[in-house]
């Protein structure tokens, strides 16, 4: 698949696609990465990409013209690689918060074209005419689309093929609905005791059973308490089996009697 990414700032990209496991992600060309500065397709000896808002008030705001003409190139690129067709992606707080299904369906996709906003946003005729999809990281602002941006590829990144070591490794964890939506378990490694706290013995137990039991139920105890609502969702869709009712009642009642 191929993202292409508008910004003013395409150097904050490279430490993240040269480093980590998501790198494996690029190596391989799973991903297929292009960064376009809409500064290189901007007039006049200032190559100008922002001006002030109409209507006055604090800030800047990124021009259409510059934008558009950078959009039409990777566009042209996109068509001559036969990279498909792309949604073209705005990072706004207007769009719905990023989560795992969103993820799910991109990393599925041929790609996208991603547009990092700077400033106090673009201007609207740009978004009217051409932008398909908003995505917001979350009910916060962030000084530019950049971040939004490489949280999406990191976590489209991970998902592809041998990009992980373990190609199970993502099966567990938090939210796959594939599974069943929980969040996943504590984690813990060398040495056995640290600070005066134990590794819970289940896990140098040995027994395979015993140890998946125990993960089992600190999924469950984990999400019931921190996110019931993707407990209600796991049981709406028919992820929780009996024992993990069984273990989901026992919690409720060790809560009852304020445990
Ligand atoms: N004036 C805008 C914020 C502009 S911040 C407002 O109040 O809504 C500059 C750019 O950062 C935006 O154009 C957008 O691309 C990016 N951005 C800011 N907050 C974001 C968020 N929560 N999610 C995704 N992108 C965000």
């Amino acid at each position: 698949m191929r993202f292409d990414v508008l910004t003013l700032f395409p150097e904050l990209f490279a430490p993240f696609i040269e480093a980590g496991i998501a790198r494996r992600a690029y190596a391989s060309g799973q991903i297929v990465l292009k960064l376009w500065n809409p500064r290189d397709f901007a007039e006049g000896n200032y190559r100008r990409v922002d001006d002030r808002p109409f209507g006055g008030g604090p800030g800047m705001v990124m021009m259409a013209e510059p934008l558009a003409r950078c959009l039409q190139a990777a566009q042209a690129d996109r068509a001559q690689a036969q990279a498909g067709e792309a949604p073209v992606v705005l990072f706004s707080p207007i769009g719905a918060a990023l989560n795992h299904a969103a993820v799910e369906r991109w990393s599925a996709g041929a790609g996208a074209i991603l547009i990092c906003g700077r400033y106090e946003g673009i201007d609207q005729r740009f978004i009217d005419r051409h932008v398909t999809h908003q995505v917001s990281l979350g009910d916060f602002v962030l000084s530019g689309g950049e971040i939004a941006a490489l949280a999406l590829l990191d976590a489209v990144a991970r998902l592809q093929p041998g990009v992980l070591n373990d190609e199970g490794s993502h099966q567990l964890d938090s939210f796959n609905p594939a599974v069943d939506g929980l969040l996943d378990c504590p984690h813990y490694t060398r040495p056995e005791e640290w600070d005066g706290q134990r590794v819970p013995p289940e896990l140098l137990s040995g027994h395979h059973a015993q140890i998946e039991r125990w993960r089992r139920e600190q999924r469950l105890a984990l999400t019931a308490r921190h996110r019931p609502d993707l407990v209600a969702s796991a049981r709406a869709q028919g992820g929780l089996s009996r024992a993990d009712e069984a273990v989901l009642a026992q919690l409720g009642e060790a809560a009852r009697a304020g445990l």
